[in-house]
């Protein structure tokens, strides 16, 4: 048995924006503390596996829905949360997990409820561009990402949001992605945990309860430092600065 088991749910279904690396980043910063980590691709055709820490990603309208389905009638992920599991779900994840979110003809599909999240489709442009967003809490560093999604999502009491925007989209109403308890859901693609290690490292000491040393990230604080600069000098190409809404 390894002392940290990682699932990356769905690949198949919601592998579309390489947030399958949220996983392998998981995985391998365990490993370098010395923790034996599994990291499992559940693909949609098995049942879903017992695990710690859960990642979900971001797809397409009718694949999030297929996914969507099959999580429901399977329960194994809302058991698994029920009982302690961490999860991390990206865009088309983020939306399966709220209480709704819309198919791709715009009608509202039932989502998992793990998160007090509603997601409805934004009548404005799709947002896609760079996103940067300062975390409300855990003492992170700003988050750096990716977006492009249609959805709007909006935040009910239980929940708070992950972050402040500072520039691009996320929700749509100045806040970026929700969290609840071990649950947090964000609209930063990257992978999010490649961009963003420090977050990375977050999930694992919550799935280990863990103190983890830390590691030589000058490759990754090369990385960030170029996106942020790159967005806040408007150079990304595609950035919308905050805030659409509905339009
Ligand atoms: N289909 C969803 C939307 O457009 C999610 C997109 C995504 O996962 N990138 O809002």
């Amino acid at each position: 048995m390894s002392a940290l088991t990682v699932v990356v749910v769905h690949p198949d279904l919601l592998g579309t924006y390489g947030d399958g690396g949220n996983g392998v980043v998981l995985a391998q910063r365990a490993r370098w503390r010395g923790i034996e980590t599994e990291l499992v691709d559940a693909t949609s055709d098995l049942p879903l596996p017992t695990g710690d820490l859960y990642c979900l990603g971001g797809g397409e309208d009718a694949a999030q829905t297929a996914s969507a389905e099959r999580l429901r009638e399977e329960g194994t992920l809302e058991r698994a949360v029920g009982q302690g599991a961490v999860l991390l779900a990206v865009c088309a994840g983020y939306q399966i997990v709220g209480r709704s979110f819309p198919a791709a003809d715009g009608r509202p599909l039932s989502g998992l409820g793990l998160l007090d999240v509603t997601t409805t489709k934004g009548r404005g442009r799709r947002a896609v561009g760079e996103i940067l967003a300062e975390p409300l809490d855990e003492g992170l560093p700003v988050l750096t990402g990716f977006e492009n999604h249609g959805g709007l999502t909006t935040r009910g009491p239980t929940t708070a949001p992950l972050a402040r925007v500072t520039a691009g989209v996320g929700n749509g109403d100045g806040t970026e992605g929700a969290r609840s308890g071990r649950v947090v859901g964000t609209y930063l693609h990257g992978p999010v945990l490649a961009r963003n290690p420090g977050f990375a490292d977050l999930l694992i000491s919550w799935a280990t309860g863990r103190v983890l040393h830390a590691l030589d990230d000058a490759e990754e604080a090369a990385l960030r430092k170029e996106r942020i600069a790159a967005v806040r000098a408007g150079r990304a190409g595609g950035t919308v600065r905050y805030a659409p809404g509905p339009s």
